[in-house]
């Protein structure tokens, strides 16, 4: 197994991406601190990775709440013994995110508080637990719009995740030294909640289809894999990475028909 004997702290991991890396890391050996805002579908992660015989908890927080990030590291060392992988997962895409023009002071800020200082609080206390622990792996969810601008604007969430990229460079420079690893996952257009509540006719799914060489969104588990690696000591020399897993998005200028 990929990941035996090893502790994981998912955030987000009530839906999407982060509840299918709680079962694939589970099924690899881990033990996982589920940790999400929405107490049913954390719990309901928990209960999926229990009943395959995997071993979990949930923990309730807003990752932009300095309290809650400091309990979640805690609950998960309370319980399982240590921490050994982060992984950085929760984010919101609000729907009144728009332009610079229409875009209200309030959903910048909502958008930066929960992308981007959710994962820097992630790292200051999950940072201390990966050193207790001799080491480790922090992977920090960003997006594929962090690489490339998009014609229909996101700009909160496209800058959150601009510097969740360049928060993941430094962290990973300055930790190297104390084997803790950190790398950035940018995910492609995926066919999630996050993603398919915009995209809610087939025009407007067809529209963005045009854009990826794969010709098809990406699906959940396919990112959770990428995590695992990353999570694993398959990637034991790779940090500071921004790991695109994309259906080919940020590689195309022009796609095939
Ligand atoms: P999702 O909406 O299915 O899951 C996100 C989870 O985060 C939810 O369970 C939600 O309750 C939780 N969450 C939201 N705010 C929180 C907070 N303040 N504190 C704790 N938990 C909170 O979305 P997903 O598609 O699985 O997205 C996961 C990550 O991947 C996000 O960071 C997202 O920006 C990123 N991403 C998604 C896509 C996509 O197309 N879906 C593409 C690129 C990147």
């Amino acid at each position: 197994m990929r990941l035996e004997n090893k502790v994981a702290l998912i955030t987000g991991a009530g839906s999407g991406i982060g509840r299918q890396a709680a079962l694939l890391f589970a099924r690899e050996g881990a033990a996982i601190a589920v940790a999400d805002l929405v107490p049913q579908g954390g719990e309901e992660t928990v209960r999926l990775v229990q009943a395959e015989g995997g071993r979990a908890l949930f923990v309730q927080v807003d990752v932009a709440r300095v309290a809650d990030c400091e309990r979640m590291v805690r609950g998960a060392e309370e319980a399982f013994g240590k921490l050994d992988v982060l992984f950085n997962n929760a984010g919101i895409s609000h729907i009144d995110d728009g332009d610079a023009v229409s875009t209200e002071e309030g959903v910048w800020d909502l958008t930066m508080q929960v992308n981007l200082k959710g994962v820097f609080l992630g790292c200051k206390y999950g940072i201390p637990a990966l050193r207790r622990a001799g080491g480790g792996s922090i992977i920090n969810t960003a997006s594929f719009v962090a690489l490339l601008g998009a014609a229909t604007p996101q700009l909160a969430y496209t800058a959150s995740k601009g510097g969740v990229l360049a928060l993941t460079r430094e962290l990973a420079v300055v930790h190297a030294r104390e084997k803790i690893r950190v790398n950035a996952l940018c995910p492609g257009p995926l066919r999630t909640e996050l993603l398919m509540k915009y995209l809610d006719t087939e025009e407007k799914r067809q529209r963005r289809l045009v854009h990826i060489p794969m010709g098809r969104f990406g699906e959940a588990i396919e990112i959770a894999r990428a995590a695992l690696f990353l999570a694993s000591d398959e990637s034991s020399y790779l940090t500071g990475a921004t790991f695109s897993v994309d259906g080919g998005i940020t590689a195309a200028y022009v796609t095939p028909e």
